[in-house]
């Protein structure tokens, strides 16, 4: 802003605050409205499709003008945050008085890693805020989640650090990273960060220190130093926005290795949609499957449970216990479901009140969350009653809310009548003052109407004029020498008296004194539900724990899932098993299969068999259940046996995974070394026609190689179920033991043109055959390509031999140069 130009004292005021918050869109509010000026009036007529309008700025000049009506703020911060801008608020500091600028203050930074409104989040997942820092080959991984106060941090070391702070970030999707990253990284850094979808964000300007934190057995100095690092970036990030206090705003962080948790690559998140879905279904995911939950509470910590499972086996089996109790009193669960159903979400509405943003109706639902925890705690299962009846006693700040709190508040406390009168002498006088007034109004109005006889009169009021005598004009002539004209209507007039002005008074002294008292003693009700935020979170913790628990359980008796056991032995043994989300959204009927690898023999599971038969979804339901499993819940299966596992990869082949852009072959490689570095003896590799991105023979090549390194670890080999369509990789048995060949039968429907039925059901021995050119048919290829493809198909078939490689090189060549004329299916 050019010195010369001199701007009226609120654009000026404007101004002065846009100075200090450059990045952001300034929104100040007047009046009904929020309004912002200049450029940011210009962005925000854009980008909200509002009016731009302008408004004098002094010395005859004009300046771009735009707003939003008070009300709808939240609908149009939730257009401005997800095309990704930056909005700082300021308030107004007083209350109004007419010809004197009103004090603004920025009060708070919305941006999408902080939000706390709950109409711009999705009550039942996460949003995170995450600051990432690194000190030479160390990374640190600070995030928080403001509007539940759940906060992390954790460290990576070592040779693959960049690559697990990078897969973190994948499993956490903040929606807004802080990069506090030295210059050398942050070019290369940039397109993976953006590949989050976040907003990226630099570290404040000018780091504030926050308070010293106990930071962290088990981590290395370096490692240490590195996390404090990124709690400062990510807690500056916060102060910054919510001009609030850092980590005062949060609860206790919790310091994680990632090592303690079922490392689960993107890759497997995402082809076994634990939490997202590729497909039209949003219901399909594994997530939406198990959240019977009866609160968001609930469902978001479902959430952290499903990608995150635990490898603690005591852990794992507390988690089986709880579930278990409650599966064995169906009495018990259903009646705290029933209660759970009636809280609200406490996390969020302790976190609003942290930052004194919670409205009257939030702090009602937390009086009836409050009345709901004793009758719960009463209920709830004597083993799993610890959790509850722990938490904080909140008798004394239920009582407080039950006093001070009407029963039905409205929306906003500006409106009035939030706070019980009855709660403070001085409010009690005060409407007790405008029930008398309004009595004495009527009373004025009756004895007016006898004085005057005037029968029509009435005393109306106006916003703008006050209180008035309306008169009909046909009256006009009777009005007595008292009365003063204020106002002319089309209908008649409108008169004042000097006893009228004085009840009018009255009346407004006493609304705006019970405006002030109320706006006071709401205050103290929120200082006091604020001073409780830590315990709020713990008792929402362990409503959230209840709720999973119960959840679980209450799908296990749904859907006759059973107990897993557990053991220290590497291995897996699953009779009749299904997969959890298909046998939920499958209109037939789901068949069952076994699995077994284990610890010795047999660990590496070589799965052929008809395209459509269900070798991904026999791959796909093996991870599931491991996860299942070891977030504790029950799992669909007539029996299972899992040695926990660490990790589980998948590899799913190119010709899947359409919905990704990237050169496929390139990532499936780039995966499938990711793999080979990092699998153990406790991993569950999931390998789905990998190959199949490439030619015929560098596919054929590359499935095999890869067999072979696996192979070739021998003891220390992780747990493979590799499903492919190259058959000749089932002669693999031959040389190594630890390889067992499964298929999956069709057998040919003779009624219908030999098209194949397929049974679903996973058998030992490799199959014969693969039924390509039958599932062509059904696809409707045209006759004359079917049947050449069999005459191919034909002349090609023979014993595959993969000791001698040349001649299948030189079947494949063959198969490749028939494939130049042929369709591909
Ligand atoms: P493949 O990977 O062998 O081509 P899929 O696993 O994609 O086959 O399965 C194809 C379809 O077959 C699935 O969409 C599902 O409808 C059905 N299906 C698979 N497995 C089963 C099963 N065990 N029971 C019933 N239907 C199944
Ligand atoms: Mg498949």
């Amino acid at each position: 802003m050019s010195e010369s130009v001199k701007y009226s004292p609120m654009l000026e005021q404007y101004f002065g605050m846009k100075e200090r918050y450059p990045e952001a869109i300034l929104l100040s509010r007047v009046g009904d409205f929020y309004e912002a000026y200049g450029e940011d009036a210009q962005t925000i007529a854009q980008a909200l499709q509002i009016a731009l309008t302008s408004k004098e700025s002094g010395g005859g000049r004009k300046v771009a003008m735009a707003g939003v009506p008070h009300h709808a703020l939240a609908g149009y911060l939730h257009k401005l945050v997800a095309q990704r801008f930056i909005v700082a608020l300021a308030e107004q500091l007083d209350p109004p008085v007419p010809n004197k600028l009103v004090r603004r203050d920025v009060v708070r930074i919305v941006t999408p890693g902080t939000l706390i409104e709950e109409q711009l989040l999705d009550g039942k997942s996460h949003n995170y805020l995450a600051a990432v820092s690194a000190l030479d080959d160390v990374f640190a991984l600070a995030y928080a989640d403001v509007s539940t106060g759940h906060a992390a941090a954790t460290a990576f070391g070592g040779d693959g650090a960049y690559d697990d702070v990078l897969a973190e970030l994948a499993r956490i999707a903040p929606s807004e990273i802080v990069a506090d990253l030295p210059p050398s990284l942050r070019a290369a850094t940039a397109s993976a960060l953006e590949a989050t979808g976040a907003r990226i964000t630099a570290p404040s300007i000018g780091l504030v220190e926050v308070r010293q934190r106990d930071v962290t057995d088990g981590f290395s100095s370096d490692e240490a130093v590195a996390m404090r690092r990124a709690l400062d970036v990510l807690g500056a990030f916060i102060k910054r926005t919510a001009i609030a206090s850092g980590f005062e705003s949060l609860r206790a962080i919790d310091y994680y290795r990632h090592r303690n948790f079922l490392a689960l690559d993107p890759a497997t998140r995402k082809h076994l949609e634990l939490v997202h879905t590729q497909g039209q279904n949003p219901r399909a995911t594994l997530l939406a499957t198990l959240d019977l939950c009866a609160t968001s509470m609930g469902s978001r910590m479902l959430g952290r449970w499903i990608l995150a499972p635990l490898v603690d086996r005591n852990a794992i089996v507390e988690r089986q216990n709880a579930v278990q109790t409650f599966l064995d009193e169906p009495a018990r669960r259903e009646a705290v479901r029933d209660l759970l159903a009636g809280c609200f979400d406490l996390e969020r509405i302790a976190q609003k009140a942290r930052f004194r943003r919670a409205l009257p109706r939030d702090l009602a639902s937390l009086r009836r969350t409050l009345e709901i925890m004793r009758p719960l705690a009463q209920i709830v299962p004597p083993a799993l009653a610890a959790t509850v009846t722990q938490t904080a006693d909140f008798g004394e700040l239920a009582g407080d809310l039950a006093r001070t709190l009407v029963d039905e508040p409205p929306a906003q406390l500006a409106e009035g009548g939030v706070i019980r009168p009855e709660a403070d002498a001085e409010l009690a006088e005060c409407v007790a003052l405008r029930t008398d007034a309004r009595s004495s109004l009527s009373a004025l109005e009756e004895r007016e109407r006898e004085r005057t006889g005037i029968k029509s009169l009435r005393i109306k009021y106006a916003s703008a004029f006050g209180y008035a005598i309306e008169i009909n004009k046909a009256q006009a002539a009777n009005v007595p020498a008292d009365y003063v004209r204020k106002q002319t209507l089309t209908t008649g007039e409108r008169y004042i008296t000097p006893e009228l002005k004085e009840l009018e008074l009255a009346i407004s002294t006493a609304q705006s004194r019970q405006q002030r008292l109320e706006e006071r003693l709401y205050g103290e009700l929120l200082e006091r539900v604020a001073g409780r935020a830590d315990d709020l979170l713990a008792a929402a913790e362990a409503i959230a724990r209840l709720d999973v628990v119960g959840a679980l359980a209450q799908c296990a008796a749904e859907r006759g899932y059973v107990r897993p056991e557990l053991d220290d032995e590497s291995g897996v043994s699953i009779e009749e098993g299904r997969h959890p989300v298909m046998e939920a959204v499958l209109h037939s009927h789901f068949v069952p299969n076994d699995l077994r690898l284990e610890p010795e023999r047999h660990r590496f599971i070589l799965l052929t068999g008809p395209n459509m038969g269900g070798k991904s979804t026999y791959l796909r339901q093996a991870g599931l259940l491991a996860i299942m499993a070891q977030i504790g819940s029950y799992v669909p299966a007539r029996s299972m046996r899992l040695g926990v596992i660490d990790r589980i990869f998948t590899r799913i082949g190119a010709g899947d995974d359409l919905a990704s852009g990237q050169s496929t072959f390139y990532m499936e490689m780039a995966e499938a070394a990711n793999i080979l570095r990092r699998s153990t003896r406790r991993s569950l590799l999931l390998i789905d026609e990998v190959g199949r991105g490439t030619g015929t023979i560098d596919g054929l090549s590359i499935a095999q190689a890869i067999c072979e390194y696996l192979l070739g670890l021998d003891t220390q080999a992780p747990m493979v179920l590799f499903a492919t369509h190259f058959h000749e990789l089932c002669a693999l048995t031959d040389h190594w033991p630890l390889v067992a060949n499964y298929h999956i039968t069709a057998v040919e429907n003779t009624a219908r043109d030999g098209a194949p039925v397929f049974s679903h059901r996973v058998q030992p021995g490799s199959s014969s055959r693969s039924f390509g050119i039958e599932v062509a048919r059904m696809a409707g290829l045209p006759a004359a390509v079917v049947e050449r493809a069999q005459e191919i198909a034909d002349a090609l078939s023979g014993q595959p031999d993969v000791e001698t490689t040349a001649p299948l090189r030189r079947r494949l060549q063959k198969a490749n140069a028939a494939q130049e004329q042929l369709p591909l299916l």
